[in-house]
């Protein structure tokens, strides 16, 4: 942050357009990280389906340190396993991601009512890295959005192997140039995916799980039994893209992504599938990842 401040000065002092450059960025930044806990959990409790601000609170998270475009702290938790790590014990880590597109509201929600259950078993046996809201900046626009602050969808901005020829050119000529799958100028340029992937090297999950909606599916990439269903969500394949997380982890570099889709962007499903895709989830994870 103080960095972000120090350039916003130097930048302002350079010329007057800096200025206001500064004070539009200074506005945003007012605007969207209220400086505490309570503040936080009030701006995501008013988008997110089902979840109060005292439950958002109730789940603990933390400024990261990864900071939105505009200026709203990545929130994280991470639950070692009960056991602890000691003694050559190596419990499964798991990095659970939810909302990378800010208009899916539900794959944020279903995250946060997950994390009521993490001190519990099954999933105590497990070492988890939670990230509900991956990009806060699409979720609190004043019309929820799929891309970040600066219209990049950040589930195309991940560094596959040839991004730079394949992901412009499969955004203009697979989605048309589709505003909502701009894959950004270069991997890796927003802040959003730049934390992801610094969360991935330092974290070493050997499982990640991403919550997306609304296409009522299971897809998985990745060195691990293909996963049959969850609850409800059957298995059939979404695709692979330049510069997404599935293939950028799944295929790459050999960390298996289950990507879950709910059936609806903004209506949760029920109490009872909500329990059932985590219990048939982490029983996967149970049986298929070492
Ligand atoms: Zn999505």
């Amino acid at each position: 942050m103080a960095n972000l401040i120090g350039l916003r000065i130097r930048d302002a002092a350079v010329t007057a357009v800096g200025v206001l450059c500064m004070a539009a960025a200074a506005v945003g930044y007012a605007a969207n990280s209220p400086p505490t806990p309570a503040g936080w959990c009030k701006r995501l409790a008013e988008r997110l389906p089902g979840i109060s601000a005292s439950s958002c609170q109730r789940s603990a998270l933390t400024p990261s340190g990864g900071i939105s475009l505009q200026g709203f702290p990545i929130l994280a938790r991470h639950f070692p396993p009960a056991k602890g790590v000691k003694d050559g014990y190596r419990p499964v880590r798991i990095l659970l991601l939810g909302g990378i597109h800010g208009d899916e509201l539900t794959a944020s929600a279903i995250v946060f009512q997950w994390m009521q259950w993490m001190q519990m078993a099954p999933a105590q046996d497990f070492y988890w890295s939670v990230i509900p809201v991956v990009n806060p900046d699409g979720l609190l626009a004043s019309r929820p959005k799929r891309v970040n602050a600066h219209g990049v969808d950040l589930n195309r901005n991940f560094p596959t192997p040839g991004w730079q020829k394949d992901a412009p050119r499969y955004w203009a000529r697979a989605t048309g140039s589709d505003p909502r799958r701009f894959p950004g100028t270069a991997p890796l340029s927003e802040p959003e995916t730049r934390w992801i992937n610094q969360e991935m090297e330092s974290f070493r999950p050997q499982v990640i799980i991403s919550v997306h909606a609304p296409f009522g599916v299971l897809d998985f990439d990745g060195p691990a039994p293909t996963p049959h269903h969850f609850g409800r969500l059957i298995f059939n394949r979404v695709g692979v893209y330049p510069g997404s997380l599935g293939n950028y982890s799944g295929v790459h570099k050999n960390v298996p992504v289950i990507t879950i889709e709910l059936p609806n962007a903004q209506t949760m499903p029920s109490d009872a599938e909500v329990k059932r895709i985590w219990l048939d989830m982490l029983n996967w994870i149970q049986h298929n990842v070492t």
